[in-house]
């Protein structure tokens, strides 16, 4: 939210709430501070919106308003601004005090039972938010969606994947939230970290449990799916974990270059590079990335030799131009050529290869961040499985 909107947020909070607070409950005010009180703070306040001081202006507001039952939207919505603009002790403030008031509705009380235990996970309390989110679980407020959102961020954080499981499992089962993609995603994601902890423990039944588990989320979750892959392969089930990457190719075309390494290690245990030929040569015309295009040419190396290999490059990539592409064409021609042509065109395949280096392989789909490496959370926008490969098709 930028400053222009925060201000008229605020003013419209603290108009709202002053113009209730003051003109509905007349009896109140009589009692406590007079007219010219209340209209002195209210223009120090607006004094200090205008010279673009917001902290001062938020701390007159909330001295100004007195606290009833008019006003406490008003300060929860202060409260929540204090928080945004990175004031937690001072929010923490507002609404603790908001809920130690007698008599204070129940609705409103959950209210700020739930920004206060927004305001620890901002300052990093996560214990005491953890407890005061449950205490409105059990309770089964109405809070009680919104609550389950902040436990999960929490159980996220401190990497409690079952517990992360069970509220999202609570949550999906409301009706609102049953086809939440991202809920149902990120869940999927906790069964696999759970799974891939039971697998680096050989624990191969209750990994595969979580595997089965994290399809229930999403079906076509592609971490789940390589994770089954490599846990056959490693039990020696090939075929099966050939299945699987099979399955990736076809649901998650984007990851192929993460599946070629498997599924040749696959065939060649099976002595079937054959069917591996036909498998890469059928995925071709969907313009893949070029890591396809290397791997046939690597089987044509070793079928037919460096010749047949580069006449299978030199044929594609002149269709279809690609600078690793190009890395390897080199790589195969140097050997070929004599010592001074050889050495020059090293020279360029280093200085290329140089520059694909600096390139990221990776790429977050929702806020652009890049990387060498493949993660599933992304580490900028904290969002699951947005990161894909870059492909680098023919023609790139
Ligand atoms: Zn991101």
């Amino acid at each position: 939210m930028d400053n222009l909107s925060i201000y008229f947020l605020l003013l419209l909070a603290v108009i709202a709430g002053w113009l209730l607070g003051r003109l509905g409950s007349p009896r109140i005010h009589s009692k406590t501070r007079n007219h010219s009180d209340i209209f002195q703070d209210y223009f120090v306040g607006l004094n200090y919106l205008l010279n673009d001081e917001p902290d001062e202006a938020i701390d007159t507001f909330i001295n100004a308003l007195e606290m009833n039952s008019e006003t406490i939207e008003t300060y929860l919505a202060l409260g929540a601004l204090l928080r945004r603009r990175g004031k937690v002790d001072k929010a923490i403030k507002v609404h603790q005090t908001l809920i130690e008031r007698p008599g204070l509705e129940q609705d409103f009380l959950d209210s700020a039972r739930l920004q206060l235990a927004i305001d620890y996970i901002a300052a990093g309390l996560l214990d005491r938010a953890e407890r005061l989110l449950n205490e409105l679980l059990t309770e089964n407020s109405p809070a009680k969606l919104d609550a389950l959102k902040h436990l999960i961020t929490i159980y996220q954080t401190e990497k409690e994947w079952e517990k992360a499981i069970n509220c999202s499992s609570m949550l999906l089962a409301n009706a609102g939230h049953k086809k939440d993609i991202e809920l149902r995603t990120a869940a999927a994601h906790y069964c696999c970290e759970l799974g891939e902890q039971f697998l680096k423990e050989d624990q191969h039944s209750n990994s595969r449990e979580q595997i089965k588990r994290a399809f229930t989320f999403d079906r076509h979750n592609v971490r789940a799916s390589l994770l089954l892959a490599n846990m056959e392969q490693r039990l020696g089930n090939f075929k099966a974990a050939i299945k699987e990457l099979i399955r990736i190719r076809n649901n998650n075309p984007e990851f192929i270059s993460q599946l070629l390494g498997p599924l040749a290690e696959c065939y060649e245990q099976l002595e079937n590079m054959t069917e591996y030929e036909k498998l890469l040569t059928n995925t071709l015309p969907d313009e893949p990335d070029v890591s396809v295009v290397l791997a046939l040419s690597d089987l044509v190396k070793t079928r037919s030799g460096d010749e047949a290999a580069i006449e299978y490059l030199n044929e594609y990539l002149t269709r279809k131009p690609s600078l690793t592409g190009l890395v390897e064409l080199l790589r195969l021609q140097i050997p070929k050529s004599d010592e001074r042509v050889g050495g020059n065109l090293n020279s360029l395949r280093q200085m290329v290869d140089s520059l694909l280096r600096k390139k990221p392989t990776y790429q977050c789909n929702h806020c652009g961040y890049e990387s060498k490496n493949l993660y599933w959370l992304c580490p900028s926008c904290q969002k699951w499985e947005k990161i894909k490969p870059i492909l680098e098709a023919g023609g790139s």
